[in-house]
């Protein structure tokens, strides 16, 4: 099987180096390759590189991740989030190729507490939301062999994430705020990347299999019990930072006002892709309590 990995250096395309590297032969790229063009923005080179690679299966881990900024550079945003995607479907289908993407619980408007299905109706509430949204649809729309999966609040050990700026915070001052109206699951990129080597396997062999799939860890957590998990786990590890948080105060979203609106609910309902691929997806605290234990 040959592979075209594209986002090769962002936070699940990193780790999807590791678990698609025994699936076959990688072509993997980012933005900056010069070996083929990896650029999303660069439509006719995005093209020319799945017809020179001629993989059996793409996928594509680069995105315009930015929320916020893609409220002011909306043409960039929907280029890379949605025609790029397009691109790389048209390319796919005429190869007979996989193509495997990744969308977002952003799609929805955060109403209510239930977890969404894949069959629930979409109402972006931001840039970065719509324009995902297109880029699925372009996908389902051009490419038959296709995998999309929806994931929410994505961290990895590498480079920045939500807990190791709660653990700076938390070894600065004594008190700090955070959101407690927002729900979801903290997902690792290391499991978000090993179900899609286990599910890229699987259509091989059953095609039918093909289509859109919500990936998430298991259980919920609002940003402020994150926070409260990550602190209390630092705090029982005697790792070499020193804790001065005594409070992890929970304030609403409307506290932290940002140029792209938020869903208040981020809950992704799972069981599709647990049934279809005979898969089960760990609670949360496994994956974070895990990335705590490499970096503290
Ligand atoms: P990251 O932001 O870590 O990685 C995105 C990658 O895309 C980066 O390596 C970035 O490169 C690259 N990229 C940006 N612009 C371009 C471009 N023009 N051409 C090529 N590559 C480019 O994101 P994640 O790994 O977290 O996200 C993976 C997928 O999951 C995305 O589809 C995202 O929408 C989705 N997702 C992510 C969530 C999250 O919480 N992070 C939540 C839900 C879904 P560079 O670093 O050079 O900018």
């Amino acid at each position: 099987m040959k592979i075209l990995l594209l986002g090769k250096n962002g936070q699940v395309g990193w780790e999807l180096q590791r678990s698609l590297a025994p699936l076959g032969e990688m072509v993997a790229l980012d933005r900056h390759s010069t070996d083929f063009c990896g650029d999303l923005g660069n439509l006719a080179g995005l093209a020319a590189t799945v017809q020179a690679v001629r993989p059996d299966v793409i996928v594509n881990a680069a995105a315009h991740t930015a929320v916020d900024k893609a409220e002011s550079e909306p043409e960039l945003a929907r280029t890379l989030n949605a025609l790029a995607p397009g691109v790389l479907a048209q390319e796919a289908d005429k190869l007979g190729a996989w193509l495997v993407h990744y969308s977002t619980d952003y799609v929805f408007d955060g109403s209510g507490t239930k977890p969404w299905l894949e069959t629930d109706t979409p109402a972006p509430l931001s840039v970065y939301g719509r324009t995902k949204l297109e880029g699925e649809q372009l996908i389902a729309e051009h490419c038959k062999n296709h995998l999309i999966f929806r994931t929410s609040w994505v961290y990895a050990a590498r480079g920045g994430n939500f807990a190791k700026t709660m653990l700076r915070l938390g070894s600065e001052r004594e008190r700090l705020t955070v959101i407690d109206d927002q729900w979801g699951a903290p997902t690792g990129a290391e499991l978000i990347a090993d179900v899609t080597g286990h599910a890229v396997r699987q259509v091989q062999l059953r095609p039918q299999d093909a289509g859109l799939y919500h990936l998430a860890a298991g259980g919920e957590i609002t940003w402020n019990g994150y926070a409260k998990h990550v602190i209390a786990q630092a705090g029982r590890a005697q790792s070499a930072i020193n804790l001065v948080v005594k409070e992890v105060a929970a304030v609403p979203t409307s506290a932290f006002p940002t140029p792209a609106k938020r869903p208040h609910n981020s809950r992704l309902a799972t069981n599709r892709l647990q049934a279809t691929f005979g898969l089960s997806l760990p609670a949360w605290q496994q994956g974070v309590d895990r990335m705590l234990a490499e970096i503290l």
